[in-house]
């Protein structure tokens, strides 16, 4: 039996983010809102190794109200119980304030085997939230990890390295970053979207998690965000005169120039 937690983030859906290009910044206002891609693969591996296993699978989220559609997701693809850490103070948290409020959720939970992120997120990508909660709860973190095997009390991971794969192995509990190379995760079917309902959603505010307010959010981050932007694109905006036999020729001769066709 294994008992598994997996960490997942409700993020904007790139797709539908707005630009102003008044300022080239990222507009926030109605974009739709959605589980990290690569948290899906952390999600799906939870779950097989339940499958494969035994045991259960807790999904935890920080995030604000609008997560519990995405924390309702995780349930659908087959976590048992989720946890929405969710309050004021935790509004604006860097990534190591992320990784504190995690890891003082897990110490709730108390017991658990084996802890699952994805490498980084659709949005930050900072990469920090895993190896930072591996260290706030002490345990051994086998990061981009495309397998995983449990054996006994020992886990097992291939890891993706730029030109090979390096195979490791580790006490468990460990907490694993996998990589979206590791499976391909599952589309709940309607009657696993409509049992989702049933399960258990706890959401714990920083008083349930013993976090002093000050700790975490804008004031106790170490890194502020100070704007976002998208990179500028200036067009060419070269114009072709002449019959049309000769400005194609042109045409080809810039594009091939550029590397646009080969
Ligand atoms: C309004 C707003 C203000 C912000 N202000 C700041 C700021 O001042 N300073 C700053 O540094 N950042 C700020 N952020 C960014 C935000 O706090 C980061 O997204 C967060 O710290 C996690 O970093 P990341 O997305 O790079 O995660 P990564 O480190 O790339 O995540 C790795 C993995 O950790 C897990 N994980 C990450 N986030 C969560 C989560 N929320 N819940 C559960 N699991 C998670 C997932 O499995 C994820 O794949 C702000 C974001 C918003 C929306």
């Amino acid at each position: 039996m294994v008992e598994t937690i997996v960490c997942f983030k409700h993020v904007i859906d790139e797709t539908e983010l707005k630009i102003d290009r008044s300022n080239n910044r990222i507009g926030f206002e109605g974009a739709k809102t959605k589980i990290s891609d690569d948290d899906k693969n952390a999600i799906e591996e939870a779950v097989r190794l339940k499958e494969k296993n035994g045991g259960s699978v807790t999904a935890l989220c920080v995030g604000q109200a609008d997560a519990k559609k995405s924390v309702k997701e995780a349930l659908a693809m087959g976590c048992d119980r989720a946890r929405l850490l969710i309050d004021p103070s935790f509004v604006d948290s860097d990534a190591i304030g992320t990784a504190y409020i995690l890891s003082e959720a897990i110490k709730k939970i108390g017991k658990y085997d084996i802890i699952i992120t994805a490498t980084g997120t659709t949005d930050v990508y900072s990469g920090i939230v895993g190896p930072a909660l591996s260290e706030f709860l002490g345990v051994p973190e086998l990061t981009f990890v495309s397998k995983l095997t449990l054996t006994g009390s020992k886990v097992t991971a291939d890891r993706l390295l730029e030109e090979g794969i390096e195979t490791v192995e580790s006490d468990l509990p460990a907490l694993v970053t996998v990589a979206r190379e590791i499976n391909q995760p599952r589309f709940p079917t309607l009657i696993q979207i409509m049992s989702a309902g049933k399960k258990e959603i706890l959401e714990w505010k920083a008083q349930d998690l013993g976090i002093e307010p000050k700790s975490v959010g804008k004031e106790g981050s170490l890194v502020e965000v100070k704007s976002i932007q998208v990179p500028k694109s200036a067009r060419k905006k070269m114009i072709f005169e002449g019959p049309p036999e000769e400005t194609a020729g042109k045409l080809a001769d810039v594009l091939l120039k550029e590397g646009a066709v080969k």
